[in-house]
């Protein structure tokens, strides 16, 4: 390790900045952010730090750099357009146990300005030691997105309360379960959720009766793992599958998405391949329950939207019914996803105004559908679970009026390397069963739109 990262206070201290270009702007801009009191000695100003003199935020010395000008000041910043005055410039601060930056010149001073993230009061920090700037504005970017913009809203509460929870646990140990607990769980998921007002209440109970809390009830996150590409989860997901204690999964869920999952969260699998359903419904149902009042955080991950096809719905009346906490992250649904992985827009000015999400799913033998609904002209329609239905919904859509020539698409394990894209037509689907190998997961779309696959095709797959 080069350099050791610290977070310097610099309210009400004189800071000097030499240089009166567009660099010394960005520096002169951070520092009037902490609120130090800036002298910048140049000659010239360019128009914006111009401006700041005028105003008298920053105190401007109009001449060249003397060497007096560092003297009793709390940090210098050398940013003229000379090499050498800007070394000179180092070597006076670095004598006089002043840090110093030089601008564009890492090497030269004592220290060296990193990337933040600013989500005041939480500050991230990102520094390569100097060798490349543009990969630590990379990283900066990536956390940015990472990190939620209520970090900071989450900070301030912490503060305000951190004084009381001192004197409530003495024990720095039991501060830092207490705080543990209260960050990565229900204090921050509501005010992620906008309930500030719900958090603070939460927080004040869990000092006030720190016993209960300890023995809470968990909470439960019915999370959409999206079609199967990791990069299509959502921040939030992410995030509730890095905090969980306890994840209970099914067949969808897949291997990359999986190993996201915080490596030491106990893992159950829920199965539910087509008529060997591994837990059944109800006993699904119970484990998230017991789980939760055994103070668990569940991540309930299922694939795809847990409101599509998913039976999100009836998993969550239970919770609401015994009282337990939970919260909904939507996924991309297998339509949109192996739609989009298959350069297939689901609706399109010239062929589709509406768009159908069906199931194929059989019962007792048959598909209980609308038909007369879906054999719309200028309809797309999504049948999830049909590959066991082709020939029905080929033969009731022709019946039902729709042409034999009508294109269709079936897309197996969409948005995922194994990605298989076949493009029939509603007459010659009937026996594609026969000549393919079809596996599951499978989404048939059928429509005009489908027609437009050949030309905007444009993710690779290892057959492709
Ligand atoms: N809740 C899920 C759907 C569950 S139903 C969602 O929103 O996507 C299961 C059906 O979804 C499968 O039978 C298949 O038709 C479809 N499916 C899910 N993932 C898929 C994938 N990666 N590729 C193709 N179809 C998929």
């Amino acid at each position: 390790m080069d350099y050791l990262p610290i977070f310097m206070k610099l309210e009400d201290r004189p800071c000097v900045v030499v240089g009166g270009g567009r660099v010394a702007i960005r520096k002169v801009t951070l520092l009037k952010r902490v609120g130090a009191r800036i002298k910048l000695v140049s000659p010239l100003l360019c128009e914006d730090l111009q401006v700041l003199a005028d105003r008298g935020d920053i105190e401007h010395v109009a001449r060249d750099f003397q060497d007096a000008d560092i003297d009793d000041c709390a940090l210098v910043i050398a940013a003229t357009d000379d090499v050498e005055v800007n070394r000179a410039i180092s070597g006076l601060a670095v004598a006089s146990h002043i840090p110093v930056n030089v601008v564009n010149d890492p090497e030269s001073g004592s220290f060296i300005m990193p990337s933040i993230i600013d989500r005041s009061p939480v500050q991230i920090a990102v520094s390569t030691g100097g060798s490349s700037p543009v990969l630590a504005r990379l990283l900066r970017s990536r956390l940015e997105s990472f990190v939620p913009a209520a970090y900071g809203r989450l900070a301030a509460l912490v503060n305000d309360y951190r004084q009381r929870v001192k004197q409530r646990f003495e024990n720095p140990e039991q501060r830092r379960y207490f705080w543990e607990n209260m960050l990565q769980g229900r204090v921050a998921e509501l005010l992620f959720a906008g309930h500030e007002d719900k958090a603070r209440s939460a927080l004040e109970e869990a000092i006030d009766d720190a016993d209960v809390h300890f023995n809470a009830p968990g909470e439960v996150y019915l999370v959409g793992a999206g079609p199967g590409d990791p990069d299509l989860i959502t921040f939030r997901a992410l995030r509730l599958m890095q905090q969980a204690d306890v994840v209970v999964y099914d067949r969808l869920v897949s291997e990359p998405v999986l190993d996201m999952v915080r490596r030491d969260a106990e893992l159950i699998y829920a199965g539910k391949a087509r008529d060997k359903h591994t837990l059944s419904q109800e006993s699904i149902n119970q484990t998230l329950v017991r789980l939760a009042k055994e103070g668990k955080r569940v991540l309930r991950l299922k694939g795809g939207d847990p409101f599509i096809f998913g039976r999100g719905g009836e998993e969550i009346e239970t919770l609401a019914e015994e009282g337990i906490p939970f919260q909904v992250v939507p996924g991309i649904t297998a339509a949109a996803g192996c739609a989009s992985y298959a350069g297939i827009p689901l609706t399109h000015r010239d062929y589709a105004q509406s768009c159908v999400f069906a199931t194929g799913h059989l019962k007792d033998g048959t598909v209980d559908l609308d038909w007369e609904r879906l054999a719309k002209p200028a309809q797309t329609i999504v049948f999830y679970m049909g590959l066991h239905s082709i020939p029905v919904i080929s033969r009731e859509l022709i019946a039902h009026g729709l042409a034999r020539t009508t294109p269709v698409a079936l897309v197996q394990q969409g948005t995922t390397r194994d990605q298989r894209v076949y493009i029939e037509t509603l007459e010659s689907m009937q026996d594609l069963a026969e000549r393919e190998q079809l596996k599951p997961p499978t989404i048939i779309i059928v429509g005009e739109v489908v027609s437009l696959h050949d030309k905007l095709s444009w993710f690779g797959t290892k057959s492709s």
